[in-house]
């Protein structure tokens, strides 16, 4: 909700009680207007707060209850572990509650995993169009909230945790980008995008009641304070210290998928890893790179030439590479395979929690569109692979030719 930023005009380095006076007021002000609210969250830093907040406002009754509450988790299966198994401990809190919980997935087939393993899509880089965020949680949150929207009158407040600290009094805006240090991966998108959905636009309005919290009130509040029966006796502490406990203060720890190729570097995974009960996760170092070398021409096919457009004109770059080879994507789900089977054979030697890269289910499904020889729309799987010497074909139709003639 654009309007929601003056309330906070001026401030400067707004103390915990303040913020929290700040977060009570926007929900007084915005609340009441809806009769049924949503939670997007991702069991991240910023959203879990947020979560936990409006859960502790509710029970005191500093601020009104709506007619309904529903709480959509957003599963992406790429989350870092201990994040995961504090979220399920949540869900099991909120259900305690009578909370209405809703879990959030992608289709089996739009899933991360299955989508480059077994589609053969190219990771997501901050070059190309970034599929990710939207695949695996803008259109599944899209269509949960149409569902929920069919069994209700009229419109729902959507409750992110988009957060910007001070820089959002200063700049009133919002940034969509998750590749910012501190910015929980979807939630801006959650703010901005979905309340224009096909569908959906006029009936979901968006508050992000924690815009102006800083960092260091994120930590207090997750690691001191809502932990304390006083505040609702959360289990989220183990989330402030998943991202390095008390050093966690001076951490504006962003939250994502676990190897993200987007993230410049993997802050949150090395902070876990730091806990020496989470050091034998140090195999999941191994994604970020395979992500990165998938990526590479010898690994993907590219178009010969000159493509035509349905009408009739040359595609901006003939030459365009393009999805992953049978052969790179089975490389690519053995080594994930190993790295789920090296962090759970640990696992299960020092009497930790499993994680779960790619279930049954996924891999399955994996192996079965390879078996189907599926490629992305627009391909048919005889082009050549990127690393093959060829002519240059410009967008123009000129040909370059090979200096030194075509490789045998
Ligand atoms: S965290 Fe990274 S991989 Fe996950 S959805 Fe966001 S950009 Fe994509």
């Amino acid at each position: 909700m654009s309007t929601q930023t003056s309330i906070f005009d001026g401030g400067q380095r707004l103390q915990m009680t303040e913020s929290i006076e700040l977060t009570v007021q926007s929900m007084q002000a915005y609340g009441p207007t809806h009769d049924h609210w949503g939670i997007a969250w991702s069991g991240g830093k910023d959203s879990t707060a947020t979560l936990t907040m409006i859960c502790w406002l509710l029970d005191t009754g500093k601020i009104t209850r709506p007619k309904t509450l529903t709480v959509f988790y957003a599963d992406t299966r790429q989350e870092l572990a201990p994040l995961a198994i504090s979220a399920e401990r949540i869900m099991d809190e909120l259900r305690d509650r009578n909370i209405a919980v809703e879990v959030v997935r992608a289709p089996l087939d739009k899933r991360f995993m299955v989508y480059i393993l077994g589609r053969g899509v190219p990771p997501p880089n901050n070059n190309t169009l970034r599929w990710c965020t939207r695949q695996i949680k803008i259109d599944p949150m899209e269509e949960a909230l149409r569902q929920r929207l069919d069994g209700i009158e009229g419109s729902i407040l959507m409750i992110t945790g988009v957060r910007q600290g001070e820089s959002a009094i200063r700049d009133r805006r919002i940034e969509m980008s998750c590749g910012k240090d501190g910015a929980e991966c979807g939630q801006g998108w959650y703010q901005q995008v979905l309340p224009n959905a096909r569908g959906l636009r006029g009936r979901i309005a968006t508050l992000a009641p924690l815009l102006h919290w800083r960092v260091c009130h994120v930590w207090e509040w997750l690691k001191h304070w809502a932990p304390e029966a006083d505040f609702g006796d959360w289990s989220t502490r183990a989330i402030a210290d998943a991202y390095g406990g008390d050093e966690a203060e001076e951490l504006n720890a962003r939250t994502g998928c676990v190897g993200c190729p987007l993230a410049q570097e993997e802050k949150a995974l090395e902070t876990v890893l730091r806990n020496s009960q989470w050091s034998y996760l140090a195999p999941l170092r191994g994604i970020k790179p395979l992500w990165r070398e998938l990526r590479e021409p010898q690994h993907r096919l590219k178009k010969a030439g000159a493509e035509r457009l349905k009408d009739g004109s040359i595609a901006k770059n003939p030459q365009r590479m393009g999805p992953l080879t049978f052969e790179a994507r089975l490389m690519a789900l053995d080594r994930v395979l190993a790295i789920q089977f090296a962090c759970n054979d640990a696992a299960r030697v020092q009497g930790r929690p499993e994680i779960s890269l790619i279930d049954a289910e996924e891999e399955a499904r994996i192996r079965e569109l390879i078996a189907l020889q599926t490629w992305p729309q627009g391909w048919d799987g005889d082009e050549p692979t990127g690393d093959t010497v060829m002519e240059t074909v410009y967008q123009n139709g000129a040909v370059q030719p090979l200096l030194f003639g075509k490789e045998s």
